[in-house]
């Protein structure tokens, strides 16, 4: 299979382009990335010269470089996103232009070239907050803040493109995923190098908002599996139903790297701060797929990662 990864020098990309090539022997990979300041290709250290993976610096945005890479791949996995929730409450315009424009362009340039599979990666953050039970894939989408937003736009774009133009899409819904190569503007990595460094780790509120974690392999493993066995125009959950406050993510950070609790500073909550997100995953299951690391395996190899 060809593919062309968008948004392969960010976290989640640059780990499942790294998977697909060392999975798939066969496969080759393009990586369309804009480096923005999310994205960097030292994520792609070790592979950047690889015999089946070319790296092209450029922006979904792009029209005529977007029909040029599409026409000479199987299948498109489209990662490239604005993803930082508090910088889509500072400013929404990057987040609708990448992430719903972009997208669109992108399916524009699917829908004229012959390609196998469209796979929009999405996340739990579409169907909004939920107190008690699980999100499955037939829920009504509430994004509540402009990140979720954008990126319901987005899935609702890809399956309008799926129902009128017969395009083969497909969308996976994630929950937080931790692991290598994640911006340090995110909770884990930014958590353990102010446990490393002895300062002070900001919890917003009260820490209990409750979210799912997924080692980023994990995620990679079921990407991967949905590409290739999914089935068109079906939405599949990827969650791993280890669900975790905040307060007790930061906990078990001090104590992987052997800090003290007193670096814990409560700081005011996120405007419009999701309370829980939490996903059936019967779907992903039925397809033979199950995380195989546990929160604190997970975790484990994340601060040896960014000790080093
Ligand atoms: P990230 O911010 O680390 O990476 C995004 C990448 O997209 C970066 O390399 C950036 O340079 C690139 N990019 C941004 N705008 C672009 C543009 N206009 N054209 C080309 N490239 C562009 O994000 P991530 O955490 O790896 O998330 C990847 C995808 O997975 C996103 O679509 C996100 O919504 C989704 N997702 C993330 C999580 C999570 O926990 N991180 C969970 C569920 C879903």
């Amino acid at each position: 299979m060809r593919i062309l990864v968008t948004g392969g020098a960010g976290f989640i990309g640059s780990n499942f382009v790294h998977y697909v090539l060392d999975e798939h022997d066969a496969d080759k990979v393009v990586t369309l990335d804009a480096l923005t300041y999310a994205g960097s290709k030292e994520n792609l250290d070790g592979i950047l010269d690889h015999p089946r993976h070319e790296f092209v610096e450029g922006d979904i945005r792009n029209q005529e470089l977007v029909r040029d890479l599409v026409d000479d791949v199987d299948a498109v996995v489209n990662f490239a996103a604005e993803s930082h929730v508090d910088r889509s409450i500072e400013g929404a315009n990057p987040f609708v232009t990448t992430n719903v424009e972009g997208t669109q362009i992108l399916l524009d340039a699917a829908k004229d070239a012959n390609i196998d599979r469209f796979l929009q990666i999405s996340t739990d953050e579409v169907y909004g907050q939920i107190l008690d039970g699980k999100f499955s894939e037939a829920d009504q989408l509430n994004p509540r803040n402009p990140y979720a937003a954008t990126k319901a736009g987005a899935d609702l774009l890809a399956q309008s493109y799926e129902r009128t133009h017969d395009l083969p899409v497909l969308i996976t819904r994630t929950c937080n995923n931790f692991g290598p190569h994640q911006h340090p503007e995110k909770l884990i990595p930014k958590f353990i190098k102010n446990a490393a460094a002895g300062e002070t780790l900001p919890v917003y509120g009260d820490g209990s908002n409750v979210r799912e974690w997924i080692y980023v392999e994990d995620n990679c493993r079921a990407l991967d599996l949905v590409l290739r066995e999914g089935e068109i125009s079906e939405v599949y959950n990827i969650g791993s139903s280890y669900e975790k406050t905040n307060l007790e993510v930061t906990e078990a950070i001090l104590d992987t790297v052997g800090a003290e609790v007193d670096l814990i500073e409560f700081v005011d909550d996120r405007a419009g701060h999701d309370q829980r997100y939490a996903l059936e995953t019967a779907k992903i299951e039925a397809l033979g797929w199950e995380p195989e690391y546990t929160f604190k395996q997970g975790l484990e190899q994340t601060v040896e990662y960014y000790l080093d």
